[in-house]
């Protein structure tokens, strides 16, 4: 039946994220190991610190990665609200801002609308957007640009994330929001799976469309509650250099 079908799915989704879980958890194990049996050998090793340097960050990422792991199996309920998200992605927007700078990438918000106001858990949303806007300005190394776009069509609310980045090819973009898929020497591949999952416990979806070397559109559609305009032409721009 459907519901049987729906759990071996499930099973499944388990099974492929415990043995992510075992893969990623023993990479910095086994380096962990080989550096403390260095230390070991040569207590007096003038490389000592280099080493206990390494097997810290090395514990670092096996803590974050079990952190991330303890947030997903707790099936936190969402906490629903009425809000205006414009709010929300500039408060996203000014929190990497500082960051965007430093890496030459300008922040743009086009919104025509002062008020778009969704059921949603502001927490979660936010953890959404900050996903998307870090993923973008992660994918320009040389600077670039993002831009991010609210629009209404047939009562919901498209906010899309532009970026000018490097893009992805075909079989990378089937891949993204698996767990621990990631391209970067210190991406951790989990971030898309959570937010996917956030956006569609809202009841929402995302699209994504990417074009090598000329960039990426995350594409968020959420239910929308109600609308109120700006009287002006009502652009902001956020973080503009
Ligand atoms: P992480 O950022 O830790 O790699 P994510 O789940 O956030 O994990 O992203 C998974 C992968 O999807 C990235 O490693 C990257 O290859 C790809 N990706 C995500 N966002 C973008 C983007 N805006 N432009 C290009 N590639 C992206
Ligand atoms: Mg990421």
């Amino acid at each position: 039946t459907e519901e049987m079908l729906h759990r071996q799915d499930k099973l499944a989704a388990v099974g492929q994220l415990a043995a992510g879980v075992a893969h990623e958890i023993r990479n910095p194990l086994t380096s962990m190991k080989g550096y403390t049996e260095y230390l070991q050998l040569d207590e007096k090793d003038e490389n000592r610190l280099e080493y206990l340097g390494i097997i810290m960050d090395e514990i670092n990422r096996v803590n974050e990665i079990v952190e991330e792991f303890l947030e997903l199996s707790k099936p936190q309920p969402l906490i629903l609200e009425t809000k205006n998200i414009v709010p929300i992605i500039q408060n996203v927007l000014s929190l990497t801002e500082f960051d965007a700078r430093k890496k030459n990438v300008i922040l743009f918000f086009d919104c025509y609308h002062e008020e778009i106001l969704i059921r949603c858990d502001e927490n979660r949303l936010k953890q959404v957007l900050l996903n998307f806007v870090i993923n973008g300005i992660e994918a320009m190394p040389d600077g670039g640009e993002i831009k991010v776009v609210t629009e209404l069509k047939e009562e919901k609310v498209h906010i899309s994330i532009i970026d000018t980045g490097v893009g992805m090819p075909p079989d990378q973009l089937r891949r993204i929001g698996e767990p621990f898929f990631t391209t970067k020497k210190s991406g951790n591949g989990l971030g898309l799976m959570i937010s996917f999952k956030i956006i569609e416990s809202h009841l929402g979806r995302v699209f994504v469309e990417s074009e090598v070397n000329k960039g990426t559109v995350f594409n968020i559609v959420l239910p929308m509650e109600i609308v109120k305009d700006f009287s002006n032409d009502g652009i902001e721009k956020v973080g503009l250099v």
